[in-house]
This record gives structure tokens, sequence and C-alpha cells, in this order.
């Protein structure tokens, strides 16, 4: 029979691959690195140097896994599970820039950039949100002008993860002043003069993760590290957020699942009222059972997506879907989790705290769930005859 979960032997593998190092690595160094508010740096490089991990979903020719966005998921669902910070990054390594490279530049810079991220030499990270556009992206103002043979570029980026760890970005600038749509993207190299690392966000969640501003004064590109046409940087920014907005609902089925696990055990093995398990209680029950219905829908529906979801095809409705779906469901059960616990939930000796921090941030970054809403609308009302 087809499992939606782990359609292939590959994916039953990696997910007892990353179930394991979610356990065994992950899960011991989260709490103190919420703590710390740091990166915990050396632990996403093992995670190309040591475990391969890297490259999930572009072909193995390139030193990739050959696999899909269902074998993408698997590995961020799991790692969330564990710690979503810490997965947060790995997504803007793997995904933001990885993934996005290859699908969307040509061989001569994978061949440059490729090999440093995936052994975990480099980290990476993607820029196209701005101080003054996020939703309202294509309104950005970063401009990379043309002279000779290379840009020039000016301007500012916001909210950029990895953004004090990166040694090369993807940042989508404006190269047509008079056209809202023409925008291109290059690889850029912190070693580049006039490249600086700005403010780094202090954050309610995700603190493990870096979030940082990135700026750019008159910082010279080559034109060979132009990603394809130039003002074509749309379709593949387009592309690569069906992906980003899907790996971003996995983590959210990560979060749930840890959530319902540790609310299922207080309530029946730890903590009693009135004499009673709290799982006894029919309101705590009522908590329980709804999380867990709506996860299990949820679920249904990203791993449903991550099967059309594919690098030659537009999937925007479903990852829309999905990622609206499942971030307003994580957060749902990880406030439930709160609840089910009292006053322990709502103190740091309990992980569920930490897990609804982290979540929230999964209904704004990569589309803020109002984002998904209109574009949900807009490609139905397209879809009619
Ligand atoms: C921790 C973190 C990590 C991030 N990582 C990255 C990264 O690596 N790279 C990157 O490029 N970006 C990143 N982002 C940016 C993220 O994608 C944006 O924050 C997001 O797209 C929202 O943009 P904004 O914050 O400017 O909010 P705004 O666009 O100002 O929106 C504010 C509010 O208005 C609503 N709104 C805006 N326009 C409309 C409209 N037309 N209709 C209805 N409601 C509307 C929004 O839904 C939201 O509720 C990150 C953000 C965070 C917080």
């Amino acid at each position: 029979m087809f499992n939606l979960y782990e359609p292939t032997e590959s994916h039953s593998a990696l997910r007892k691959l990353a179930q394991d190092l979610a356990r065994g690595v992950l899960e011991p160094q989260a709490k103190e690195y919420d703590e710390k508010e740091t990166l915990n740096e050396s632990l996403l490089r093992r995670m190309g140097s040591e475990y391969n991990l890297f490259g999930i979903t572009i072909p193995e020719q390139v030193g990739g896994h050959g696999l899909d966005a269902t074998a993408s998921v698997i590995v961020h669902e799991e790692f969330a599970a564990a710690d979503p910070a810490f997965t947060l990054s790995y997504l803007a390594h793997e995904v933001l820039f990885v993934n996005n490279l290859y699908y969307s530049a040509q061989p001569a810079l994978h061949a440059k950039y490729l090999p440093p991220v995936l052994d975990g030499r480099a980290l990476a990270g993607m820029a196209m949100s701005e101080p003054g556009a996020g939703t309202d992206v294509l309104g950005m103002t970063t401009f990379a002008e043309k002279k000779g043979d290379r840009y020039i570029l000016n301007g500012v980026k916001q909210w950029i993860t990895n953004g004090n760890c990166g040694s090369y970005f993807i940042v989508y600038a404006r190269t047509d002043k008079t056209s809202r749509t023409g925008i291109s993207s290059f690889v850029v190299e912190r070693d580049f003069k006039g490249f600086s690392v700005g403010k780094k966000e202090i954050k309610m969640g995700m603190k493990q993760s870096p979030t940082c501003q990135l700026i750019f004064e008159d910082v010279e590109v080559p034109e060979e590290n132009r990603i394809g046409e130039e003002n074509g940087a749309l379709l593949h920014m387009m592309r690569n957020l069906e992906i980003e907005r899907l790996t971003l609902a996995a983590m959210s089925l990560g979060i749930a699942r840890r959530a319902i696990d540790e609310m299922v055990r207080y309530a029946s093995r730890e903590r009693k009222a009135f004499g009673k398990y709290l799982s006894e209680f029919g309101q705590i029950q009522q908590l329980i059972a709804e999380s867990y219905a709506r996860y299990r829908a949820s679920r249904a529906l990203v791993y449903e997506t991550a099967l059309r979801v594919r690098p030659d095809r537009r999937e925007s409705l479903s990852a829309a879907a999905a990622k609206l779906s499942a971030t307003q469901m994580a957060e749902f059960v990880a406030r439930s989790a709160i609840q089910v616990f009292g006053g322990y939930g709502y103190t740091r000796e309990y992980p569920v705290e930490k897990l609804l921090r982290d979540a929230i941030l999964l209904s704004i970054g990569g589309g803020t769930n109002e984002a998904m809403q209109k574009n949900i609308m807009k490609d139905l009302r397209d879809s009619l005859q």
C-alpha cells in the first residue's frame, strides 16, 4: 500500500536518521542555545560535514541526495520536534540557499558555491525582505546597477536568517527601476567590499536562529554571480517560496507532534488533581483530542502537497494552503499544551512554552498567514473558467 509519509525505503531511512539525530543531538542542546540566543554553529556545520544532510533535494551528480520535497518535509518535521529554532537556520541554508541555487543558477555557480555549502565549510542564507518591503516584496528598493562586467549593489535587507554566520547569500535586487517585476538575484559573498552585517534582532522565539540586517554599500558583484537572466528572478523567487512554505509547514507538524506527546504524557502519567490524572477530565481530553485531530488533518495536507511540489512546475495554491493550515494548527496545539500544563506550562521548566514561542514565527516567515489567504483567494479566482 502506498505510504504518503514514507513513499520509498529511502524516505523511511531518512526519517530514521533524522529522528535519531533529533533525539540524540538536537534535543540535548535546544534549551541551552535558546537561553544563549546564539546559533549552535558547529552543529549546523556538522549537518554537512558529519551527517551528510545538506542537498536533500538536489541531484547526486552535484553532491546532493537526489530526493524530493517529501524527503525535505521529513527532515524538517523531525528536526522541529526537537528544536524548531535550529531547524529554521537549517532551512535557510538548505532550502533558501542550496535548493534555490541549484534550481535557479547556471552550472558555473553550482561548481563554485555548492561544494562548500554541502559539506558545511560555509553557511548560507537568502535575502529578499527589506525594512520597508516584507509582504510587499516587489516594493524592494535594493538596486543593482550594471557597470561594465559588474553590478554595483546598494540597499538594506532585513530579517535575514543566518545573517551573521553566513558566508554566501542569494540576494534579490531591483535591476529595472521602471518595473516592479524587474528583479534579478545574485550570489553575494560576505567578503565582498562594502558588505556588512547590521543589527541582530532580539526575538520572542526562534532565539537560537540569528536574524540580522544586511547592508550593501557600493558592493561590487561580478556579472557571473548573477543568477539566470537579468530581470528574470521573479519566477525562481516564487518557485523557491513554494518549497520554503512547505518546509515551514513541515516544521509546524514537528512542533505539534512534540506538544501532543508532552501533553499526553503529562496529563496521563505525571499530573494529578482532585486525586485523578488530568486526562480523566473532559476539558483536558477536549484540548488533547482537538489538537490530535487537527494535527492529523494538517499532516495529511502537508504530505499530499509535498507530492505535488516539484521544481519544474508551480504549486502555489497547495503550498499556501498547507502553510496556512499547519501554522495555525501548530499555534493552537502549542497553546493547548501550555493550558494542559497549567502554571508549569508557562515556565521554562517544561518545553511547551518554547514550542509556542517558536511556532508563532511560522505564521509570519516565508509569507504571513494573511498573505497566504490572499494568495489562495487569487489562485482560486484565477482558476475560474
Ligand atoms: C525570524 C524571522 C526570520 C526571517 N528570515 C528571513 C530570511 O531569511 N530572508 C528573508 O528575505 N526574509 C526573512 N524574514 C522576513 C519575513 O519573510 C517577513 O517578516 C514577512 O514576509 C512579513 O513581512 P514584514 O515583517 O515586513 O510584515 P509586513 O509586510 O509589514 O506586514 C505587517 C502585517 O500586515 C499584513 N499585511 C501586509 N500587507 C497586507 C495586505 N496586502 N493585505 C492584508 N494584510 C497585509 C501582514 O500579513 C502582517 O500581518 C524573516 C522574518 C523573521 C521574523
